[in-house]
């Protein structure tokens, strides 16, 4: 009889309802509470590694994201004048029977992870938090934002980068800015976007697109850091403009479609990893929580994803739960997601250094790795 019979997961992201799905499956009785009022909150597109779509198919998920998603299997690099220079097959780090790559709208993955949760048992809570956590050797009590309370055999904090779990916890851990911020967009896919195209020159650091459907796709543009807070939506629509103005070939087409101030978003880059444990008794971390990094490998949600299924994996085969579980837990995990978060790092500071680094070898490094199961 596994120890883990009853579990709060904190946190409806891609960690959160990955676990939510793998402990109830299992036949844990499981809670997840999310801060947001629904699943459906906005979001822009994601890329989606091979070794997440691995994990995807684990959960039982993969027809639906397939059915979802834009699946391919080639990466192009251009000139800013759109000039095709490279393409190259892109690495396929779930295996040969799975694309490369399938770009999404975030909240088309959201809500099909948040189905499959509920479908194997979990009662999904939306617009509610964890407002005190206390434990003891046998379990945690939790009381919630709503005045209800429960008691658990384990909480999984995969409450994204600013972690209320990890704070509660008193785990202290510096986010740092990584220099860079990302402008995106979220439009229709013209028929000239079929895959990933990258540009490293020009007015930005990065200008790239992903398609996520038959009828849409997101669309990026890395700059230098500012802070972008006190420009309008119309505004922020005309920088965006602006600034992909130096791009063309199929740039020509995505900024035609650059008109509604709402699909337009910027965010910053941001690193941290907290080194082992990941848990405090019975209170365990994963995803963003305890690693984030900038997406110029886009890879954040993938070991996300496979943070759970290996939580799940080590508890559920424990036969008590105590410290040794969750070292064997972090064991699996540090140095793949360290690999992860310094590399994305990197290959961001080679670019604000304007330094040629070893490019195709630090990826070559770490899609070897995360190309090995979890
Ligand atoms: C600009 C940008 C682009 C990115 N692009 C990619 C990409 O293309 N591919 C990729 O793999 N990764 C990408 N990433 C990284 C990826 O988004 C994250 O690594 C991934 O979402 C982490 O998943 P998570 O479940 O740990 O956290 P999150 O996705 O952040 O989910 C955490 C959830 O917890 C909820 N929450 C927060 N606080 C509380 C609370 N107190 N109580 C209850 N719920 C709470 C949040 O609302 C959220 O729903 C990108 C990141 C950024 C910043």
């Amino acid at each position: 009889m596994p120890s883990v019979r009853n579990v709060l997961v904190v946190g409806g992201g891609a960690a959160g309802y990955a676990a939510a799905i793998v402990f109830a499956r299992d036949g844990a009785a499981v809670d997840l509470v999310e801060v947001k009022p629904d699943v459906t909150a906005l979001g822009s597109g994601i890329t989606v590694q091979g070794n997440a779509l691995r994990v995807l198919r684990q959960l039982g998920v993969w027809d639906e994201v397939a059915a979802a998603g834009y699946a391919f299997n080639t990466v192009g690099l251009r000139a800013p004048d759109g000039t095709l220079l490279v393409e190259m097959q892109d690495a396929r780090s779930g295996g040969p029977d799975l694309p490369a790559t399938v770009g999404m709208y975030r909240p088309a993955l959201a809500r099909i992870l948040a189905e499959a949760a509920a479908a194997a048992g979990a009662k999904l809570r939306y617009a509610t938090t964890v407002d005190s956590l206390s434990q003891d050797g046998d379990g945690v009590d939790v009381t919630f934002s709503d005045g209800t309370s429960g008691g658990y055999d384990l909480v999984i904090g995969a409450d994204g980068v600013r972690s209320q779990v990890r704070s509660l916890l008193g785990i202290e851990l510096e986010t740092k800015p990584t220099g860079m911020g990302i402008w995106r967009v979220f439009t229709s896919r013209p028929a000239s976007v079929t895959r990933t195209d990258l540009c490293y020159h020009g007015a930005c650091y990065i200008a790239g697109y992903c398609p996520t459907g038959e009828d849409s796709l997101y669309a990026y543009l890395v700059e230098d850091v500012q802070d972008r807070t006190h420009l309008t939506p119309a505004e922020r629509l005309a920088v965006m403009r602006e600034l992909a103005a130096g791009y063309h070939g199929p740039w020509d087409d995505i900024r035609d479609r650059m008109t509604d101030p709402g699909t337009i978003n910027y965010a910053r880059f941001e690193s941290h990893l907290l080194p082992p444990p990941w848990n405090r008794g019975r209170v365990v971390l994963i995803g963003d929580a305890v690693h984030t990094c900038p997406p110029t490998l886009a890879q954040g949600a993938a070991i996300a994803l496979e943070d759970a299924v290996v939580l799940a994996d080590v508890l559920l085969a424990a036969d008590v739960i105590d410290q040794s579980a969750f070292d064997a837990f972090t064991a699996r995990r540090y140095d793949r997601a360290k690999t992860v978060v310094e590399a994305s790092v990197q290959l961001g500071q080679w670019l604000l250094d304007g330094v040629e680094g070893d490019v195709p070898g630090l990826m070559g490094k770490v899609f070897g790795l995360v190309s090995q199961p979890a």
